[in-house]
């Protein structure tokens, strides 16, 4: 079997063969990861682990914390305006899909106002904003995007600049839930990344953030504390019980992606070949359609329609019978998606374009 979800993804067969194998008795020492105290030596050595592959992997730059934290990426929405509108002015956001939207509106709901820098809405968020359309208010504390839509399909080409009117810098803040780890990343250039773990990195809950030193002080007085990144970072993101497990499972994922896959460079380019492989099937076919531009089609979400809609059933049907399973597009939007996340294999991908052309040969 193949699974093409969005979220919770596939993990790689080897992390979980390895889970499996350390579930009851981590290493001799005779308990679960999930028992261990997150004081215990053991524990720490388990979680330090993950972090220093993660750094190495992203090659993160020491003036950078990670925070392995909880809640989601949803409540990083509250979490990053909470953080940086201490010093005042105004979150900015690109809106380019669903995602980008919900973080909007939540740090609309919490502080009531956001500006939008740009928006793709107005092409039916099938092209990212250029550069050049992207208009920072005065007074922006900082500018929120979201890397790669996963519902939309829609994907970032390039890392946006963020000048002020009068050419000061704001801090760029990117929800990277659906891309982080698919390819090599320059982390310097982003103030904030968060991602929920449940694509590329682990179980769901799980959240990783990554954030630069210098914007450590500026969290409003009224913040949860458990939101702070200052405090999570003095506190080695163990301010409460962390989720052990969690962390525990993303460190074997960070450890598969070093040493079985060979680094980001090596994911990178299987990413590049499944995606490319499975548009061209799209695009060379009579039946499949994906209406996003060329430049910004999403290397791990494919969203794709039939010309016909009533052949979506026994699409699905017919595609879970040959073991590709979760190819329902998302309920807000219909029609299909492949999620071809790192732990997809290219045999994965393979088998789902065959099927899809046999498929198109007898009912197209
Ligand atoms: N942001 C993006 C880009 C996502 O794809 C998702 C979930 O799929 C979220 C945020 C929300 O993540 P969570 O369910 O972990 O809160």
């Amino acid at each position: 079997h193949y699974n093409f979800c969005a979220g919770p993804a596939a993990l790689p067969t080897t992390v979980l063969e390895r889970a499996r194998d350390e579930l009851l008795d981590y290493q001799g020492r005779g308990l679960s990861v999930m028992e261990m105290s997150h004081r215990a030596p053991e524990y720490v050595a388990i979680a330090e682990k993950a972090e220093a592959d993660l750094r190495e992997l992203l090659a993160i730059p020491a003036n950078y914390k990670v925070l392995f934290t909880q809640g989601g990426a949803t409540q990083q929405f509250a979490a990053v305006p909470y953080n940086l509108l201490g010093a005042g002015g105004r979150a900015n956001f690109l809106t380019t899909g669903i995602w980008g939207k919900k973080a909007l509106a939540e740090a609309r709901h919490l502080f009531g106002d956001a500006h939008v820098a740009a928006s793709s809405e107005a092409n039916g968020h099938h092209a990212v904003p250029r550069q050049e359309d992207i208009v920072l208010s005065d007074d922006a504390a900082y500018l929120h995007y979201t890397a790669n839509e996963t519902i939309g399909g829609l994907e970032f080409d390039y890392i946006p600049e963020v000048r002020r009117l009068d050419g000061s810098e704001a801090p760029l803040v990117c929800d990277m839930s659906s891309s982080i780890l698919s390819g090599p990343l320059d982390v310097s250039k982003f103030g904030v990344i968060y991602a929920g773990a449940q694509k590329n990195i682990g179980p769901a809950g799980l959240v990783v953030v990554i954030v630069r030193d210098d914007l450590l002080d500026r969290a409003r007085a009224d913040m949860p504390s458990l939101f702070g990144y200052q405090a999570l970072a003095e506190a080695g993101s163990m301010i409460n019980t962390p989720a052990t497990y969690s962390w525990y499972l993303a460190g074997l994922v960070f450890e598969w992606l070093k040493d079985d896959v060979g680094g980001l460079a090596a994911m990178d380019a299987i990413n590049a070949r499944k995606a490319r492989k499975l548009y061209a099937a799209i695009d060379g076919s009579e039946l499949y359609s994906n209406p996003i531009d060329l430049r910004n089609r999403s290397r791990m979400n494919v969203p794709f329609v039939l010309a016909d809609e009533r052949l979506d059933k026994p699409f699905l049907a017919e595609a879970e019978a040959a073991g590709l399973l979760n190819l329902k597009g998302h309920r807000s939007v219909g029609g299909m998606r492949a999620s071809l996340y790192n732990a997809v294999p290219e045999a994965a991908v393979d088998a789902l374009i065959a099927f899809m052309a046999d498929f198109e040969k007898r009912r197209g």
